[in-house]
């Protein structure tokens, strides 16, 4: 994109790469920029791609809805926004489900903050540290992490908690088992601290901008042990770990399969393929708490409920969560052999196709968020996209390409990275 162009663009708004690139088009794991280059595409447009790019089926039943209505509004049903309530409810584990569509994954926490606040009549809530959960001033307050945060202002008091993120202090050199103990006695210390009722827990299973770092399994489950004692909900905040993306389970929460379904589920991103759906699943009790009529204007909008359809369909049909599993757990072990002897590579973490890439200052332990954009512009030079990440003292870049990604392509792509990170852990000398 041309600076003329970028100059009516808010100065804050983030942009990938010192020339940005404008995308024309794409086809399965590939795409195009106006320049006719062909990129590799392992963040599948920030884990919204999520079946393949153009996938001819979403793209006839965007056509073909369009070309019978576009907009009723959300006053009227539409065919397509029921059948994927009723696939999306059934999916969701959750009991007597209810769904509400909206237009993205901030939206969709936004509606799950303000019915958890309303249901348990109050404004207080516990976040992870590290978190995001989007751009809404609501979203922002149980975001934590000041670099994604831009005001300390929120409507809401937000108490944050330990458990996502080890990082490298007194936590670092714990066991999974200690770890997890450490964060359930957190966690009770902080709400033995708080006046008055709290109403919810909002928790990304695997944290996604804070650089694809996993709790252990289980933690959740010990979580609401607690959390139940003090008649708190738990939202799941699965906008970038839902529909089988981490390959071993359908949803994050179902790596703490002990605490059972969560009682609210947040989706967006991957279920549109690219067209603007979120959502929010709850149990009815508390999906019918507030007290008058809403609406949102475009969520549950027939085309993008056709495409949702059409691409959930695909998903399942073609066991993509099974293709997740198997060729991310290759790409894994190819990158792992490929950085063994980098020192600039702290760690190689994941599961199925989310995989992160943690990197360090040469020889140390700091933070290296140069070498993570130089890995950027080498990767892109090769025709290779890649995401990057990371909380305030890690960068990681961040892995998660369609999930019909082959074979082929993995190790194409781990190629491609291999020496993009080379070359620029050799330009950082
Ligand atoms: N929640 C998580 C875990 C996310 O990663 C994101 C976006 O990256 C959001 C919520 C916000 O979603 P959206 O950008 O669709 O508003």
């Amino acid at each position: 994109m041309h600076a003329r162009h970028q100059a009516v663009l808010p100065d804050w708004l983030a942009l990938y790469y010192q020339r940005p690139i404008e995308i024309t088009h794409g086809e399965g794991r590939h795409v195009w920029d106006a320049e006719g280059k062909r990129y590799l595409d392992f963040f599948g447009g920030i884990l919204t791609t999520m079946t393949a790019h153009a996938l001819p089926e979403v793209s006839r039943a965007v056509a073909e809805q369009a070309s019978r209505i576009i907009h009723s509004s959300t006053l009227y049903l539409n065919r397509p926004m029921v059948e994927l309530a009723e696939r999306i409810a059934r999916l969701s584990g959750i009991p007597d489900a209810r769904v509400f569509f909206t237009t993205s994954g901030t939206e969709a926490n936004d509606t799950a903050l303000l019915l958890a606040s309303t249901h348990r009549r109050s404004n207080q809530v516990l976040a992870m540290r590290n978190s995001y959960h989007g751009r809404s001033f609501s979203a922002v307050g149980v975001t934590g992490n000041r670099g994604w945060s831009p005001t300390s202002l929120s409507p809401l008091h937000t108490l944050y908690v330990h458990g996502a993120v080890r990082g490298r202090g007194p936590f670092a050199a714990l066991s999974d088992a200690e770890f997890t103990a450490a964060c359930v006695a957190d966690l009770e210390d902080v709400l033995g601290q708080v006046h008055g009722g709290v109403a919810a827990l909002i928790a990304e299973p695997i944290q996604g901008v804070g650089g694809f770092t996993s709790p252990p399994d289980g933690l959740y489950a010990r979580f609401r042990e607690v959390l139940d004692r003090h008649g708190i909900l738990w939202i799941s905040d699965e906008v970038q770990t839902g529909w089988g993306r981490t390959g071993e389970h359908f949803w994050g929460w179902q790596a703490h399969a002990a605490a059972g379904p969560p009682d609210i589920l947040t989706f967006a991103k991957g279920i549109g393929n690219g067209m603007s759906i979120g959502g929010v699943v709850a149990r009815a009790e508390i999906m019918n708490c507030l007290d008058a009529n809403s609406i949102s204007t475009f969520g549950g909008s027939p085309v993008t409920m056709a495409a949702g359809l059409a691409n959930l369909t695909h998903l399942l049909e073609n066991d993509l969560q099974g293709n997740a599993r198997r060729v991310g757990g290759l790409l894994i072990e190819r990158l792992r052999a490929a950085t063994a002897g980098l020192d600039a590579v702290r760690e190689v973490r994941g599961r199925g196709l989310m995989i992160g890439v943690e990197l360090v200052r040469p020889g140390g332990e700091r933070a290296a968020p140069e070498l993570a954009s130089a890995v950027l512009e080498a990767a892109r030079e090769d025709g290779l996209l890649i995401g990057k990440g990371g909380g305030h003292d890690t960068s990681v870049l961040r892995i998660a390409p369609p999930l019909s990604l082959t074979v082929a392509e993995a190790e194409e792509g781990a190629a491609i990275l291999e020496a993009a990170l080379t070359k620029a852990v050799a330009g950082a000398r």
